[in-house]
């Protein structure tokens, strides 16, 4: 049985993806996921399609990590899907960003192994084939703005400044940061995995790859309705998707779970659920009868 990630709170947020995406290089020979030319965009919001992003983007990873041919399908599907994944965003320390002249890069990011960087050539990085008629981030004296020559969302200081850059259709990342991104959490769940079944020999909590994760990057406001609730902020997808990881492995019920027959990820009820559907199971119980006849046949 398929079950659904409980998260505590509010964990609505908004994101945007494009029709189509492409791969593209640029001069340096990186190759780029970019939104495919006149394609429009639409906003969703990624909570709604929690385990469907999780078990997708950790397909990529086991996939990229095998070596497998179909990552760039899954890849440019799973863009197609849910959009890019805010690495501007979610790979330094800086809230601002625009507004900032350095950013302070956080430890593990896929980006660089610098520790600092101009900011206006960090900007360059995600907007590679944009020219200064398509994107231009213009300082003011008491504040800041991106100009953009197309019709993507602004949103005028509600959400960081940072994210009218996001939504742009000349924002886009590298292949292999999304990769780094999707192997870093299937090798982190496979960790998880290796220390459950070592866990009675633990003596202490052990915190599992830990600079996987920038918490730093996850705000909240509290905010009223009908009552009082917790509304949870996030800077990025990627943020976004390492909060529904980290509910799906944390849960007592409905937790991440790999098939034993199939090995595809899925939800599952309880952690002894051990196969993602009837067939599998099905297919698991043939063959353990088979082997059963098998040997009854030989004795
Ligand atoms: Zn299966």
């Amino acid at each position: 049985m398929k079950g659904e990630l409980n998260l505590p709170g509010n964990f609505s947020a908004e994101w945007i993806k494009y029709e189509n995406y492409v791969f593209r290089n640029d001069n340096k020979g990186n190759t780029y996921i970019v939104p495919e030319d006149g394609t429009f965009f639409s906003m969703y919001n990624p909570f709604d399609v929690s385990e469907e992003i999780l078990t997708d983007i950790l397909r990529i990873g086991i996939s990229s990590l095998s070596d497998d041919k179909n990552t760039d399908a899954l890849l440019l599907l799973f863009a197609k899907k849910y959009g890019l994944l805010g690495f501007i965003s979610s790979s330094v320390y800086n809230k601002n960003i625009l507004g900032d002249d350095f950013v302070i890069f956080s430890e593990g990011n896929p980006v660089t192994k610098e520790k600092i960087m101009k900011t206006e050539d960090y900007i360059k990085t995600f907007i590679p084939f944009a020219t200064e008629y398509d994107v231009e981030i213009r300082k003011y004296k008491n504040t800041v703005d991106v100009i953009k020559s197309e019709d993507s969302p602004k949103y005028y200081g509600k959400k960081p400044l940072v994210t009218d850059l996001i939504f742009s259709k000349f924002y886009c990342e590298e292949k292999k940061w999304i990769l780094n991104f999707a192997e870093n959490l299937s090798r982190h769940f496979d960790n998880i995995i290796t220390y459950r079944n070592t866990s009675s020999f633990l003596t202490e909590s052990v915190t599992i790859m830990g600079n996987v994760f920038h918490s730093e990057k996850i705000g909240f406001t509290i905010d009223q309705l009908d009552k009082t609730f917790i509304s949870w902020k996030f800077d990025s997808l990627k943020t976004i998707i390492e909060i529904i990881y980290a509910f799906s492995v944390t849960g007592n019920k409905n937790i991440l779970n790999k098939c034993n027959s199939c090995g595809n990820f899925f939800i599952a009820a309880t952690e002894r659920e051990k196969y993602c559907s009837p067939a599998c199971r099905n297919r698991e119980n043939v063959k353990k009868s088979r082997q059963r006849n098998k040997k009854s046949i030989t004795e």
